[in-house]
């Protein structure tokens, strides 16, 4: 089954339908490298399965915002994007795994179009490497290059170039805020830990001193936050590849195992020629003096959804968590060809070919 046939059994759509609102990716054209602007809205809500944390001092896994003047806890879209391409990645390594034979097709056809990095494909690894981070260390080459700047995570997700790279690429994937939609003082509660503790086996104490207490601010489970992405110009393959990565996305925080399990529900997906609606406003619709559960929440996103075509499916993210190998490594081969032609018609445009 391609894409096309997967999307629409996925989403109980015709092609015809959805087609407006993407950019098949077919043919190396300059035309194909500026910006359609055709959006796919993805209405995501994020259930904390375990406690998350609210770091108080460096890098926020977790943080606050108001909404209707009430303080909730917040998860920004740069930490959930951050597990999404490493979710992404290694969709990617699995394929190469398994498909020797059509990583070389890829890597002639990147040769055939004449791409600069044509060569990262003989052996292609990129930036974060999931279950071969003590290779990466030790690859000088994976190292001072990070991104690959060519496969389907490097040009849907975006990436800057490194010395030697000669043009950066913007990301296809956009979004701010997912709001918890229960006011902190109901949900979020201090725990004090022991710096040697058994279950987080971490020093999150600075000073790393034994025996010494510290406290951390912990989401309780069952809190359910909001957000909404915005997908532009993908080809189906890239919308599958980037929704499959998505609802993958167990986990906010990676350091403590104890904390930050997750599960992704997309509920409502839309489609048109603009971003339609937004995280926030959602969250104003929702957030109050009590606690707001899935159902209420799944409510008024299908309420508030706008599009010229919408999607509703309850079940859409755990669908796409059960994609098997096949269906993976079809969408995955398609979408590696689409970004190559991607960057075929960026060059095309960039250096006049
Ligand atoms: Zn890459």
């Amino acid at each position: 089954m391609n894409s096309v046939s997967m999307l629409e059994a996925l989403f109980s759509v015709k092609y015809d339908e959805i087609k407006p609102f993407l950019v098949p990716k077919e043919k190396v054209d300059k035309h194909l490298a500026v910006p359609k602007g055709r959006t796919v809205n993805v209405w995501v809500v994020i259930e904390g399965l375990s406690e998350l944390l609210i770091r108080h001092e460096g890098a926020d896994d977790v943080t606050e915002f108001e909404v209707n003047g009430i303080t909730v806890p917040g998860i920004l879209n740069t930490k959930f994007q951050a597990v999404a391409r490493r979710q992404m990645l290694r969709t990617l390594y699995a394929f190469k795994e398994r498909n020797t034979d059509k990583m070389k097709e890829l890597y002639e056809l990147a040769k055939k179009y004449g791409i600069s990095t044509a060569e990262t494909l003989k052996d292609w690894t990129c930036y974060l490497t999931p279950g071969a981070r003590s290779q990466a260390k030790k690859s000088e080459e994976v190292m001072k290059g990070g991104y690959c700047m060519t496969c389907p995570n490097c040009m849907i997700y975006g990436y800057v170039a490194g010395e030697g790279g000669v043009y950066n690429v913007k990301s296809r994937v956009e979004g701010d805020v997912y709001f918890g939609l229960c006011p902190s003082k109901l949900c979020v509660v201090k725990r004090t830990f022991n710096a040697v503790d058994d279950v987080t086996k971490t020093t999150i104490m600075e000073s790393g001193e034994t025996g010494a207490l510290f406290t951390l601010s912990l989401i309780e489970p069952g809190t359910i936050f909001v957000g909404k992405l915005a997908l532009r110009d993908l080809s189906p393959a890239e919308l599958l590849l980037v929704l499959h990565s998505i609802a993958k996305v167990d986990r906010i925080g990676g350091r403590v195992t104890h904390f930050g399990r997750i599960k992704v529900h997309i509920p409502v997906i839309t489609f048109d020629y603009f971003e339609m609606g937004s995280g926030y406003e959602l969250a104003k619709a929702l957030v109050g003096d009590k606690k707001v559960g899935m159902e209420e929440a799944i409510n008024k996103i299908t309420e508030m959804a706008k599009g010229r075509v919408i999607v509703q499916k309850r079940n859409l993210g755990d669908e796409l968590r059960g994609l098997g190998t096949e269906e993976l490594d079809e969408i995955t081969y398609e979408a590696w060809k689409d970004v190559l032609t991607f960057k075929a018609s960026i060059e095309s445009l960039i250096f006049g070919r």
